[in-house]
């Protein structure tokens, strides 16, 4: 049986493309299996004046393809209100304490709150200061708050965020959103690496050649233009979702799976990141591209799109290689790729075995595969022989890569993450710590090329990325496991 958690969520940001797309969804989600049951509202806030009924049948739209029945749903849209709302506006905080404590009391909810800010985070510091002066937080239930991506665009300014928040809300009470710590086969990269010994023993220096993660997008910038053309994909996905990767792929086994243990491992490999070089020639360490027009003109470049900077060098790739200066892995690479318009979409990362100690054999590295999205699942390369006379080699692929129905079927990362806040479970969320050592390695990077103003490299859209990504690799006598 599920366990029913009492919770009263306020979304900021309600009318907003997130909260359609995958707050709904992942919240009606959780109604359906019990995890929220009668005693849940959600208030949903943002600019536009909107009615209560409007607004329900807003989330009835979004959640049209997952419901049981009509009346469900309605059953459902039910526990919504709208709460028409400027964030600046403090007369706004005073009515919406007023409609929160009404629900409280309407749903016995006890006193639960989940703050949920899904808007542009210039504004995360009026929020909560207000929730905190006009009395939004409660005394008799919990008080989280659910903070979306992204956290600064360095360091000083996260810092400037993050005490802006601290000074409302304590570090234990803040769940700052990284959706890839939701995902099933990020989160079994622990479960993968600590529960088989086989595994287990051969992931060290001695056995690992390097470490590749490449975080591809098929897709452009979209309608995002304005926010990108300012972020780039280092600030994008490097900062976040990839160091994130980084640690839990290279970190030691914590003592136990609590939120503390887990953190102290990874907090130590984002504190021993070896700074990384970065020039414009070979010993570069990191490379950047910018999609152009695709080889057969029908794809635009970046420079063209809605919004964008004509005269952009905003990367929308980075290749690099990261090192970490411990005694575990010192001079093991791992490689990483990142970028918009590529030949394909897929989160994975390849793990690159040594060859055998032997030499017996002209034996190809064995490479364990994780495959993160799309397909989910893992696919293990190893060497075999050739049926028939002679000692030769054949690849073969061992691979467990679930059904499609088996991935439609188990929860978004989203739904994953906020049933965490509800059990107030901090382990798959960005601890301050992490956040801010990810931005000074980030910055290091971002600090040489914006000293580099002349160009940037370009790539054909749906490519897999410009041609220093692959000098890169094979500088090291290495190369891309995977190709589109
Ligand atoms: P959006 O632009 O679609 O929505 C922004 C929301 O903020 C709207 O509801 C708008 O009415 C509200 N708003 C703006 N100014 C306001 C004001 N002064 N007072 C009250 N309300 C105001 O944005 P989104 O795509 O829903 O993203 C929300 C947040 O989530 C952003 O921080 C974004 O970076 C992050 N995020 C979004 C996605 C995504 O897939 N959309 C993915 C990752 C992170």
């Amino acid at each position: 049986m599920s366990q029913e958690t009492k919770a009263l969520f306020i979304i900021f940001g309600a009318t907003g493309d997130l909260a359609h797309r995958k707050l709904y969804p992942a919240i009606y989600k959780l109604y359906k299996k019990g995890f929220l049951g009668e005693s849940f509202a959600v208030i949903g806030t943002a600019r536009r004046e909107w009615s209560d009924d409007y607004y329900q049948d807003v989330v009835m739209d979004s959640i049209s393809d997952l419901t049981e029945s009509e009346e469900h749903a309605r059953t459902f849209a039910g526990h919504f209100r709208y709460q028409s709302h400027n964030v600046k506006d403090t007369e706004h905080y005073h009515m919406l304490k007023d409609l929160a404590d009404k629900l409280d009391d309407e749903y016995g909810i006890e006193g639960n709150r989940i703050f949920y800010l899904s808007m542009s985070p210039s504004f995360f510091g009026t929020i909560t200061s207000h929730l905190r002066e006009q009395n939004l937080v409660t005394d008799n239930g919990f008080n989280r708050v659910i903070i979306e991506k992204p956290f600064g665009s360095d360091f000083d300014s996260s810092k400037e965020l993050n005490d802006e928040i601290n000074a409302s809300f304590d570090e234990d009470q803040l769940y700052r959103i990284d959706h890839y710590l939701g995902k099933e086969m990020v989160q079994n990269i622990l479960a993968l690496r600590f529960s088989n010994r086989l595994i287990e023993n051969s992931w060290n220096k001695e056995s690992i050649s390097n470490f590749q993660i490449t975080l591809s997008e098929d897709l452009g910038v979209e309608e995002r233009g304005e926010y990108y053309d300012k972020s780039g994909a280092l600030r994008d996905m490097v900062q976040n979702h990839v160091l994130q990767m980084v640690s839990l792929l290279t970190m030691n086994s914590p003592k136990s799976f609590t939120t503390v243990e887990v953190r102290k491992e990874k907090m130590a490999i984002l504190n021993a990141l070896k700074d990384p070089v970065v020039t414009q020639d070979e010993d570069t360490e990191f490379v950047r591209g910018q999609y152009d027009t695709s080889d057969n003109g029908e794809t635009k470049g970046y420079r063209s799109e809605d919004k964008v900077d004509p005269e952009s060098l905003t990367e929308t790739f980075v290749a690099g290689k990261i090192f970490i200066d411990t005694d575990e892995w010192r001079d093991t690479p791992v490689y990483i790729r990142t970028g918009k318009r590529l030949a394909q979409k897929t989160s994975r990362v390849d793990v690159v075995f040594n060859p055998s100690e032997t030499a017996l054999y002209d034996d190809k590295p064995t490479v364990l595969s994780i495959l993160v999205s799309p397909d989910e699942g893992f696919e293990l390369l190893l060497n075999n022989k050739q049926i028939g006379p002679g000692m030769h080699l054949e690849p073969v692929r061992l691979s467990a890569v679930r059904s499609e129905e088996t991935v439609e079927e188990s929860p978004e990362a989203y739904e994953k993450l906020i049933l965490d806040v509800l059990n107030g479970d901090e382990t798959h969320f960005a601890h301050w710590q992490e956040v801010a050592t990810s931005w000074k390695y980030v910055d290091q990077i971002r600090k040489r090329w914006d000293s580099y103003t002349d160009s940037i490299p370009f790539y054909p859209a749906l490519t897999m990325g410009p041609d220093e990504a692959d000098t890169l690799i094979e500088n090291d006598g290495n190369n891309w496991i995977y190709k589109a």
